[in-house]
C-alpha cells in the first residue's frame, strides 16, 4: 500500500500519489458544510471546542442516514435534551418517541444507555476512542470520530465517503472490502495537527465534490494528484465488489386437477418462507435435484419448471400436473376453480406454478 505524506506532496518509492493534506484543509476552510453540531474552521481556529455530547449526538443520529435526515431530530434533541444529562434522565419511553422515524431503534436505546454511563462519569466523555468504544452504541468508527473532532486525536476516521475517496484518489483496483484495512493505514499515515478538521474534510470532500454518482474533479483540491480524476472516468471507482451467486434450489410442485379446472391448494406450514399463505403440494427445497415423489396415485405429467428468486437463494421448482377424479387426494386443503384464485393468498411463485397449468 502506498505512502502517503500529509505535509508535503512527494512521491515515495512506488510512485504512489501523495495525498495533500494541507491542501484539503485549505479547501474545508472555504467550503466547510454549516452543520448545527459543528463548530467551523474558523471558530476552532479561535480555540472554540467542539461539544463532545453534540458530537455524539450526531455521529450515532447519522449511522445508516443523512445529514437531511437527521437535522431537525437533532435539533429536537438538544433542544429538550440540552446535555447528557439531561438525556441520561430522560425516561427511555421519551427518548425513543422522539427517536420515532429514524429506524434502528437499538441506537436509541444505546444511545440513552451510553448517556447513563457518561452522566455516571459527572458529564465527562471519555477522550480517547479506545475508551470511546467501551461506551454503549460506540463502534471503532464513532469512537474514532469523537475523539478526532472534539480532541484532536491524530486517527484515522474513515467511513463510507471517505473509503470512496480514496478509493478514488489511489485508483484501487479492488473492491472496498477487501482493502479496508489498507485505505484506514493510508489515512493513518497522513492525519495532520488539525486532525478533527481533517475528519470533516474529509467526510465534506466525500459528501460534496466527491460523490457517489458524480465527481467535480476540477473544483477538487486533490485532483493534482487523483489517479482516478486521471482516468478521466473518476467515478469507475470504488471497483465494485462481484456479487456472490446466489445459490439454487431446487423442488417438485404437484397441482392435482380436477376435470371443471380446479386445483388443489394448501395452506403452507406456520413458520418459514412464504408461512401461512396458499400453494400447492410440493417437495421439500433441496440443494440438489431430486427424481420427483409423486404424493398419489396419478399420471403426473410434466409441465416445465418455474424459476423465482428469493432474496437468498433462486428456485428451480418443477411444476407437475395430474387429472384427477378423487375427491380428496392430500390430507389438508380444498378445492380451488380458476375463478377463484385471484382471492386466494397465493404468492407470485405458486401464481406462476398455477399459470404453467392453463398452457
Ligand atoms: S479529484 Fe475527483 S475523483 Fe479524485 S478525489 Fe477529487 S473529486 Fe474525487
Amino acid at each position: 500500500m502506498p505512502e502517503l505524506r500529509s505535509r508535503q506532496k512527494t512521491q515515495n518509492q512506488n510512485d504512489d500519489p501523495a495525498l495533500d493534506a494541507h491542501a484539503l484543509l485549505a479547501w474545508y476552510d472555504r467550503h466547510a458544510r454549516n452543520l448545527p453540531w459543528r463548530v467551523a474552521p474558523h471558530e476552532r481556529a479561535k480555540g472554540v471546542q467542539p461539544d463532545p455530547y453534540r458530537v455524539w449526538l450526531s455521529e450515532i443520529m447519522l449511522q445508516q442516514t443523512t445529514v437531511a435526515a437527521v437535522r431537525d431530530y437533532y435539533l429536537k434533541f438538544t433542544t429538550r435534551w440540552p446535555d447528557v444529562a439531561a438525556l441520561a434522565a430522560a425516561p427511555l419511553d421519551d427518548v425513543l418517541a422522539a427517536w420515532a422515524g429514524l429506524g434502528y431503534y437499538a441506537r436509541a436505546r444505546n444511545l440513552h444507555a451510553c448517556a447513563q454511563k457518561v452522566a455516571e462519569r459527572d458529564g465527562r466523555f471519555p477522550t480517547s476512542a479506545d475508551e470511546l468504544q467501551a461506551l454503549p452504541g460506540i463502534g471503532p468508527y464513532t469512537a474514532a470520530a469523537i475523539a478526532a473532532i472534539c480532541y484532536d486525536e491524530p486517527i484515522a476516521v474513515v467511513d463510507g465517503n471517505v473509503e470512496r475517496v480514496m478509493a478514488r484518489f489511489l485508483a484501487l483496483d479492488k473492491p472496498v472490502r477487501e482493502v479496508k484495512d489498507d485505505i484506514r493505514s493510508a489515512v493513518q499515515a497522513v492525519v495532520p495537527g488539525r486532525s478533527g478538521d481533517f475528519a470533516q474534510a474529509m467526510m465534506d470532500l466525500g459528501a460534496s465534490l466527491c460523490a457517489p454518482r458524480a465527481a467535480s474533479c476540477m473544483l477538487c483540491p486533490l485532483q493534482p494528484d487523483c489517479r482516478a480524476a486521471a482516468t478521466g472516468q473518476p467515478t469507475d471507482y470504488p471497483v465494485k465488489a462481484v456479487k456472490a451467486d446466489r445459490p439454487v434450489r431446487y423442488g417438485h410442485a404437484f397441482v392435482a386437477r380436477r376435470a371443471d379446472g380446479a386445483v388443489w391448494l394448501t395452506k403452507r406450514p406456520e413458520k418459514g418462507l412464504l408461512a401461512k399463505m396458499a400453494g400447492v403440494p410440493g417437495s421439500d427445497w433441496q440443494d440438489d435435484k431430486t427424481a420427483p415423489a409423486h404424493p398419489i396415485s396419478a399420471d403426473w405429467k410434466y409441465r416445465g419448471t418455474v424459476v423465482h428468486v428469493f432474496t437468498h437463494f433462486r428456485l428451480e421448482l418443477d411444476v407437475w400436473v395430474a387429472d384427477t377424479d378423487v375427491q380428496q387426494p392430500f390430507e389438508a386443503g380444498w378445492w380451488s376453480a380458476p375463478k377463484q384464485w385471484p382471492g386466494e393468498a397465493l404468492p407470485s411463485l405458486f401464481k406462476k406454478v398455477l399459470a404453467t397449468t392453463q398452457k
